[in-house]
Formats: structure tokens, sequence, C-alpha cells
């Protein structure tokens, strides 16, 4: 997925980031409607990720080394049928809201 973005991977903590604007992973990015996507290591990002969004893929990262090969499919699963909002690995990878950064 990473290498069809056309992006040219880096490491970083442990996983393979692509910042790319095109390519497969960006079509399902913009149809999705993300702005980074994780699968096990390999996290791609439209932009530059944020110390917070990086954060919130290494989360993702942590899930999928629990989960394993069921993580896609249980994280469509809970896509489809709670939505973002009350998913349940989202609410999990959130960070606790604060009033000022
Ligand atoms: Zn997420």
């Amino acid at each position: 997925m990473g290498l069809l973005s056309g992006g040219v991977p880096r490491v970083r903590d442990g996983c393979f980031l692509y910042v790319s604007d095109r390519g497969l992973a960006h079509l399902i990015l913009t149809l999705r409607g993300f702005g980074a996507i994780t699968f096990g290591h390999v996290i791609v990002s439209n932009v530059e990720p944020t110390a917070a969004v990086w954060r919130h893929e290494l989360r993702h990262v942590a899930q999928y080394e629990r989960i394993g090969l069921a993580f896609l499919p249980l994280y469509l699963w809970f896509r489809a049928t709670r939505g973002y909002r009350d998913h349940p690995l989202e609410r999990d990878a959130a960070e606790a809201p604060r009033l000022l950064r």
C-alpha cells in the first residue's frame, strides 16, 4: 500500500512513513475522508503528520500489534456499524481532550 502511494518511505519510531499526495493510498484517504491511515507498521499520510496525528497513528500501530491481521476487518466493521465517533479503536487512539494546547 505504501509503495502504491508512490512515496519514498522513511523510518520513524520503528514504522515506515509514506507522505504522499498521489497513488492508491491517497485515493483511499481522500475517498474515506482520512488524513492518514495505518496498515500494520506502515503509515501513509497526505501531509507530514503533526505530533498529535503521529501519536494517534502510533496508537493504531500498537492496536495492530495486539490484534494482528484481524485489525483491518475489525476496523472496517466498527467503522461501518458505529461510524468514526463511536469507533472503539478510534476512541482508544484518541487523546484526552484539552482545554489549552
Ligand atoms: Zn484513527
